[in-house]
């Protein structure tokens, strides 16, 4: 069987017939290329409007790279005509197998993005004897046409977060769809401001944000205030899991200040690798670190103080009736802000100015998925830390539409990928 009668099978393109094929060598190695020519008597398309127009000469031949055939790197050879378009003047003619000056065919950018979202975009074009940047084209080509194609209809929740990025206090703001069924990657852009988070409600609109009816986000105050402007709609829950990590913050604090006591008075640092001890909660801690801790609350610590004060309030998550945690949370601010741990009075400060929003929390308990946020800020720190080679936030965001964003892909005629 011909090469030609497998590849008609796979690919059709209207205008366009397969010629010869011949074995040829390219870059040091035999490859398989496939002479592509215009179906006799057809006009060229114009490559911007796909207007047909008259032809005006032929381009030298190029190679496009296509789809590996067992041993062989395979590609298209073709000579792009010229025409003469009545809106854009003297043009390349449109490829249906191609865009613009890419030498890699539209069917292979979609097989090798496949495989970029399995495997790092490092490992794929190693696999594929191809460059990285090859490969963040690809991907780039498939997240455009994803970002182009999905549709943005019933979001009506949504959470907020943002991640630190490279080595350094970057940070990526991350808008995700948290509806029960469809949680993604709705946006993502760089440094935490106000004017990034107020790009991202211009970009969904005015519409779609008026639909908005539960958002989820940490109390930075800045956002808060974006949040109940631009979703004016919507419910702001402050949820658990960022309430919590202030307190481990505030935990952490104490705990670096009384290690520095320890050294400057020469004495036993008793919390040395004692970090994670403080930062978990007890069900979480193995027999020997429970044992340890109970060492440690025998010693009358600020941090175990702490420690203690935020296995406290974790009770405020269980109440059933938000009244009750109302009552509960205003008694366990009242005490904390008569301690001498000036990192958890500013907790308990902030709780006291924020508790419409948590109170939120209860008003939801059970609906909104907050969690979801958490979820997927994993997977995106995953993905940066395969990402070794990503040069620029653009690159990032790429790479994480294209694994978070469950965007809809372009038609693809090969299995096996
Ligand atoms: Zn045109």
């Amino acid at each position: 069987m011909l090469v030609k009668t497998v590849l008609n099978k796979v690919e059709h393109f209207k205008s366009f017939v397969f010629g010869t094929v011949i074995f040829e060598k390219i870059e040091g190695a035999e490859a398989l290329v496939i002479e592509v020519n215009a179906r006799a008597n057809s006009k060229p398309e114009c490559s911007k409007c796909e207007k047909k127009g008259k032809p005006h000469g032929t381009l030298p031949s190029r190679l496009f790279e296509y789809v590996p055939f067992w041993k062989f790197k395979v590609f298209f050879r073709y000579s792009p005509r010229r025409l003469i378009c009545p809106e854009h003047g003297a043009i390349v003619e449109a490829m249906p197998w191609s865009y613009g000056k890419e030498r890699t065919t539209i069917s292979y950018q979609i097989y090798l993005a496949r495989w970029a979202r399995r495997l790092s975009w490092k490992e794929t074009a190693e696999v594929f004897e191809t460059s990285w940047d090859s490969i963040y084209r690809a991907v780039r080509f498939v997240v455009h046409y994803g970002l182009d194609n999905r549709i943005l209809d019933n979001i009506t929740e949504i959470g907020i977060d943002e991640i630190a990025v490279f080595f350094g206090q970057k940070y990526l703001t991350m808008v995700y769809q948290i509806n029960a069924g469809c949680t993604r990657l709705l946006w993502c852009g760089p440094e935490r401001r106000v004017k990034t988070l107020l790009r991202f409600f211009h970009e969904f609109g005015k519409e779609r944000s008026e639909k908005l009816r539960f958002v989820c986000s940490d109390m930075w105050q800045p956002y808060l205030k974006v949040i109940a402007k631009k979703a004016p709609n919507a419910l702001n829950i402050l949820d658990r899991f960022h309430i919590m990590k202030k307190f481990n913050e505030a935990i952490d604090e104490i705990r670096r200040i009384e290690v520095k006591q320890f050294k400057s008075q020469n004495q036993e640092n008793v919390l040395a690798r004692g970090r994670w001890l403080l930062l978990k909660r007890p069900k979480n801690l193995s027999d020997k670190q429970t044992a340890r801790l109970g060492d440690l609350v025998k010693l009358n610590l600020s941090s175990v103080k702490a420690y203690l004060m935020r296995e406290d309030f974790q009770r405020f998550w269980e109440y059933k009736r938000a009244d009750y945690a109302e009552r509960f949370l205003e008694n366990w601010v009242t005490r904390a802000l008569q301690t001498n741990l000036e990192p958890m009075k500013k907790v308990a400060n902030m709780l006291r100015s924020h508790k419409p929003l948590i109170m939120n929390w209860f008003k939801t308990k059970g609906h909104v998925s907050c969690g979801a946020v958490e979820g997927l800020n994993l997977k995106a720190k995953l993905t940066i830390r395969k990402a070794y080679g990503f040069k620029s936030t653009e690159c990032l965001k790429i790479a994480l539409y294209h694994t978070l964003g469950k965007l809809p892909e372009p038609q693809c005629h090969n299995r096996f990928c």
